[in-house]
């Protein structure tokens, strides 16, 4: 059996009919930025999040870097980052001109260790990169207690997060401002490059909104030094159909999540935490454990399953990062996630027979 690490194909089979509507409404309109679906699509979206603003933005990278152009943080300023992430994280600080602090995760849930926030921060901290990896929400309380004793904002990076909550929030809605990216692969996807901020910051929206268009509240009017980063017509017009669609297809990924912790048994193998009603996980990636990885690997990959490492090598070992001079050993939680972790197939209809045949080859796995 030949098992694929994602598939987009069952997902968009379902909704064909309506993606050409959509493309053909477009074209119909013959407005391909800044019109109606893009407007709608903002609306329809922080009210799933439960914010007051969503604006849209070219990509996941450009909503975090907006982000951090809006509240003024620059060269000079320091960022607390995770050192388990999606380098897209460290590169918005980047990009901003501020500095990237890393601080550890914990394994188990490979989100920050809370624990080690307040000894990272200096004089120069501003922010704290919440990332709400994997599809599971950090310790949002204790960071935003952290934050608010310091003074610094809270922004979240749920690039991984679309449907995810945490005590009954939906992540996007947790810190002062998020992150969203709409790759085609994550739990809500564009056809294509896409992202946005959410948030209920009345004053950063609007300059979030003039920095991601020129930096012009109104056309030839320039405030700021923008860019350009906007969500185009044709992927808001996707993503409306996409969206009521996202609850079930998360569902779906729960109750994959479900037989593979329950039945996966092999010492081997550790495996994620659960969903639970604090974290309500959506499992955009379901990563397990292994001292053996690149030997399980390897077996999978025999047994016709596909996997992908999230990720293999961590941010302060990257040559993006040389600069920081990082030496190795210096961040060993990261290290060893990046040592260890295999994500297994988890997507939109996934097959029982598909999902059983996967738990039978982990269970089958010996050293
Ligand atoms: C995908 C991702 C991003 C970047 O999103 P793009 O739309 O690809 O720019 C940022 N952070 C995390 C954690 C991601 O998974």
């Amino acid at each position: 059996m030949e098992i694929p690490f994602a598939d987009l194909r069952p997902m968009h089979d379902e909704i064909r009919h309506e993606l050409d509507s959509a493309y053909k409404k477009v074209m119909d309109n013959s407005w391909f930025i800044q019109g109606t679906e893009l407007e709608a699509f903002e609306k329809e979206f922080a009210t799933y999040v439960g914010v007051k603003h969503c604006i849209g933005v070219a990509t996941g990278l450009d909503a975090l870097y907006l982000i951090l152009k809006a509240y003024g943080i620059g060269a000079g300023n320091e960022v607390i980052v995770p050192s388990n992430t999606f380098i897209a994280t460290a590169l918005a600080v980047s990009y901003a001109g501020a500095t990237p602090v890393f601080v550890e995760p914990e394994i188990e849930t490979f989100n920050i260790d809370t624990s080690r926030i307040e000894a990272a921060i200096t004089s120069e901290t501003k922010a704290i990169m919440a990332v709400q990896l994997q599809g599971r929400c950090c310790d949002m309380d204790e960071i935003n207690r952290i934050a608010k004793k310091h003074g610094l904002k809270v922004i979240e990076d749920a690039a991984q997060a679309h449907g995810a909550k945490y005590k009954g929030k939906k992540a996007g809605a947790l810190g002062d401002a998020a992150g969203f990216s709409f790759y085609p692969g994550k739990n809500l996807g564009a056809l294509g490059d896409g992202g946005c901020v959410t948030t209920n910051d009345d004053d950063l929206a609007a300059k979030v909104r003039a920095l991601g268009n020129y930096g012009s509240d109104y056309k030839y009017h320039h405030i700021y030094k923008g860019t350009n980063s906007r969500l185009d017509e044709m992927q808001a017009a996707f993503l409306r159909v996409k969206l009521p669609h996202l609850d079930k297809w998360n569902d779906a990924r729960r109750k994959i999540a479900a037989r593979y912790l329950a039945e996966i048994k092999n010492p081997l193998i550790q495996l994620p935490l659960p969903t639970s009603d604090e974290y309500e996980h959506i499992y955009h990636v379901f990563v397990i454990r292994c001292e053996k990885r690149d030997e399980l690997e390897e077996y999978l990959a025999e047994n016709g399953i596909h996997t992908v490492k999230h990720y293999p090598i961590p941010m302060h070992m990257q040559g993006a990062y040389a600069d920081l001079q990082i030496a190795e050993g210096v961040l060993p939680n990261a290290e060893e996630i990046s040592r260890s972790v295999l994500s297994i197939p988890m997507y939109y209809g996934m097959t029982e027979e598909q999902v059983t045949y996967v738990i039978e080859k982990l269970n089958d796995f010996a050293e």
